[in-house]
């Protein structure tokens, strides 16, 4: 077959303000320490570099857990990873549905032959914890499931609750905090949750490729007295730890330079702290709010369940949806997210994750939507600028 390297164009994507569900803008730093040379798997330096990040990544969870590892592959793998060494056929598992992401964890659960109790709630509200209380009285599962941030709809749910009602009810906990992680408090020890996993291009800030997972050791006791094996070769945490632990026995080759580029956006969370990081997600998604308001527009989720780094917007009367998300992207560079499900058409999803956070994304944001909108016909109030400066001096 005749094939002309010239008709293949440089790689040349240009710039953009992801703004979305993610992935987030990536910061230099990160990019270059990717671009550092692969160097073998089992190497001295890498098997070096391999401690710092689970000793970085135990420091974002806040937990002790020795098994706490960045899994090969984007969030789902984690989600995957997550259900299939701790589910065997037959299992008991509850899975808590208000979201996409809910819903994919029953998908997962399904295959595996467990018996599924899945408690649906509504999209772009919490999970009740007293229904899910109620739901399984008299039942014994061995795992009860919620995901944190709900990136499909903007939605928190708060842990503290749903951590003691799985623990009462003898099950483990575990949680999606592929959204939540370094954009707001996880504190995985202190709230009990047993396992646990998230994704890199989320407010991480470093591409998508990998997802740090943490388990407890009630989950690991679980793990180790399987009756079955992981059905998953390639996730069975029971053979992938000994290459993150004391054997370093090869299982699979880790994907070295993503590792580097974890290791340099944990540095970069570190450094800024914590709650420094937490409250400068808080302070830009209520700038952005402001704004919004100010405009006319208006917010999905009740105020106290609004997650700060994901932002639903309702798409106002008269407004293209399609239209203007391409707008945004065409004029300036800014991808935002549309809704999904039965959201779609109805909500614009903006994130403010990780680097993107920032008051320079808040404000370019609302004068791109407010140009964009005015273009299309759409009637917005003026102030929006005002009232999100009104907020960054409160
Ligand atoms: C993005 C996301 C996932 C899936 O992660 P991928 O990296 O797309 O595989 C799972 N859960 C939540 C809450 C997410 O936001």
């Amino acid at each position: 077959m005749h094939l002309d390297p010239q008709s293949f164009r440089d790689l040349d994507p240009g710039s953009r303000v992801l703004m979305g569900p993610g992935p987030s803008d990536v910061p230099a730093r990160v990019l270059q320490a990717m671009s550092a040379p692969c160097i073998g798997h089992l190497d001295p330096y890498f098997l070096a570099l391999m401690d710092e990040t689970q000793q970085l990544l135990r420091f974002l969870f806040q937990t002790e857990n020795e098994l706490t590892i960045p899994v090969s592959g984007t969030g789902s793998a984690g989600m995957e990873a997550c259900f299939v060494n701790l589910v065997e056929p037959g299992d008991e598992v509850v899975v808590c549905v208000n979201g996409v992401f809910g819903t994919r964890m029953t998908d997962i659960v399904g295959r595996l032959g467990a018996k599924l109790t899945r408690l649906d709630f509504e999209w772009g509200r919490a999970v009740d914890p007293e229904a899910v209380r109620s739901a399984i009285q008299g039942k014994a599962p061995k795992l009860v499931a919620v995901v944190h941030a709900e990136t499909s709809t903007g939605v928190c749910t708060p842990l503290e609750d749903l951590s003691k009602i799985a623990h009462d009810a003898g099950a483990l906990f575990l949680v999606d905090a592929v959204t939540s992680l370094a954009g707001m408090e996880v504190a995985v020890d202190t709230r009990g949750i047993d396992a646990v996993y998230s994704g890199t291009q989320k407010c991480l800030s470093c591409p998508p490729g990998l997802s740090p997972i943490s388990l407890s050791p009630a989950a690991l006791k679980a793990l180790d007295s399987r009756k079955t094996p992981v059905v998953s070769w390639y996730l069975d945490m029971s053979m992938v730890r000994n290459y993150w632990g004391g054997d370093r026995k090869y299982h699979h080759t880790a994907p070295i330079n993503m590792i580097y580029g974890l290791r340099e956006a944990l540095r970069i969370v570190a450094e800024e702290g914590l709650e420094a990081r937490f409250a400068r997600h808080r302070l830009n998604h209520l700038a952005l709010v402001a704004g919004i308001e100010a405009m006319g527009l208006s917010m999905l989720v009740p105020e106290a369940e609004r997650l700060p780094m994901l932002n639903t917007v309702r798409i106002p009367e008269g407004a293209d949806d399609a239209k203007v998300r391409g707008s945004l992207l065409r004029q300036f560079g800014i991808e935002i997210g549309g809704g999904l499900g039965d959201l779609a058409g109805k909500v614009w999803r903006v994130g403010l994750m990780g680097h993107a956070s920032s008051p320079r994304n808040v404000c370019l944001f609302l004068a791109a939507l407010k140009t964009v909108l005015r273009d299309g016909g759409v009637k917005v109030g003026a102030g929006a600028l005002e009232a999100a400066a009104q907020a960054y001096s409160r």
